[in-house]
C-alpha cells in the first residue's frame, strides 16, 4: 500500500526537501523507512515527489527528489460546499474527512439561524484535512476558512451554480441529479448545507433570491452530515463522468 507523506512547501529546495517532525517520526517508528528507501510526498498545494531518503532518524527525514508531479489526486472540476457546523465537533470532523475523499476543492464552514455552535479548532481541522489528503492520495489539502455567515458567503460566490439542500424541496421536481444534469458544466459550484435544525424558511427564500436553487437528496430527512456527503458524492461523481481528471 502507497503511504503518503506530508511536508509544507517551504521544506522543499530544489532537489531536495526535509519532512517535519511528527512525519520523520512516523516515517521512522511507525513504517520503518531507512536511508536508501523511496518514498513519496505531498505538499498541500499540488506538489508530489517521489524521493530517496539519505538522512533519517526519529527526528529528521532528508532525501533527494527523483520525480516530481503537479496535480496529482486533483479533479478536474471544482466543488465547494458551504456546511454548517454542527453541536459536535466530531460529525462535522467526520465530514471534512468525507469531503476531502471525494475531491471537494473547499470547505465554508458556515454560521446560520440555526447553528448552535459557531466555532471549531483550526488546529483540529487541519489535522484532519492533512491525514485524509494522505490517506486518499491528493496532493492538495481542502481549503478551509475562518467560518462565516450565509451573506458571507453569497459575498464569495461568482457567476457559477449555487445549490442550496433543502428538504423541503420537491424529491421529484429538484431533484439533486436533475438539477445538475440540467445545468451543464459550470467552471464551478458551490453547494449549501443546513445545521441539524436545518435553514429557516427566510434564509432559503433569500437565498433563493439571490439565485441559489433548491435541491433535494430524497424523500427522507438526512442528518446535515449524511446529507453532505450525499451531495458531494452525488455532484462529483456526475462531473467525473463529464470532465476527464487530471493524471
Ligand atoms: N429542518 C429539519 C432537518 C434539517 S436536516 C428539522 O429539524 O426537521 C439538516 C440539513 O441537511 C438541511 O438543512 C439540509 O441542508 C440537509 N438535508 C437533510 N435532508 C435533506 C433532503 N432530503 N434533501 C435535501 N437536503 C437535505
Amino acid at each position: 500500500m502507497t503511504t503518503y507523506f506530508y511536508t509544507p512547501p517551504d521544506r522543499v529546495h530544489g532537489d531536495r526537501l526535509t519532512l517535519p517532525p511528527d512525519e520523520a517520526l512516523h516515517a521512522f517508528r511507525v513504517v520503518r523507512r531507512r536511508t536508501g528507501d523511496e518514498i513519496v510526498v505531498v505538499d498541500g498545494a499540488g506538489g508530489w515527489y517521489r524521493v530517496v531518503i539519505d538522512g533519517i532518524d526519529a527526528h529528521q527525514v532528508a532525501g533527494r527528489i527523483v520525480e516530481r508531479r503537479e496535480e496529482v489526486g486533483e479533479p478536474a472540476f471544482r466543488l465547494r460546499v458551504g456546511m454548517a457546523l454542527l453541536k459536535q465537533e466530531k460529525r462535522f470532523s467526520h465530514f471534512l474527512e468525507k469531503a476531502t475523499e471525494l475531491g471537494v476543492s473547499e470547505v465554508i464552514p458556515l454560521v446560520t439561524a440555526r447553528t448552535e455552535k459557531q466555532s471549531i479548532r483550526p488546529a483540529r481541522v487541519e489535522h484532519v484535512l492533512q491525514a485524509a489528503m494522505k490517506q486518499c492520495l491528493r496532493s492538495r489539502v481542502v481549503s478551509t476558512a475562518e467560518p462565516r455567515s450565509l451573506v458571507e458567503c453569497l459575498s464569495g460566490v461568482g457567476a457559477e451554480l449555487l445549490l442550496v439542500c433543502h428538504e423541503a424541496s420537491d424529491a421529484a421536481s429538484d431533484a439533486l441529479l436533475d438539477v445538475i444534469a440540467r445545468a451543464g458544466t459550470p467552471p464551478a459550484l458551490t453547494v449549501l448545507v443546513g445545521p441539524e435544525g436545518g435553514f429557516t424558511d427566510d434564509e432559503v427564500a433569500r437565498l433563493t433570491a439571490a439565485g441559489a436553487r433548491a435541491v433535494s437528496l430524497g424523500e427522507r430527512r438526512l442528518r446535515a452530515e449524511t446529507a453532505a456527503i450525499a451531495v458531494c458524492a452525488g455532484i462529483m461523481l456526475h462531473y467525473q463522468r463529464h470532465i476527464p481528471s487530471t493524471p
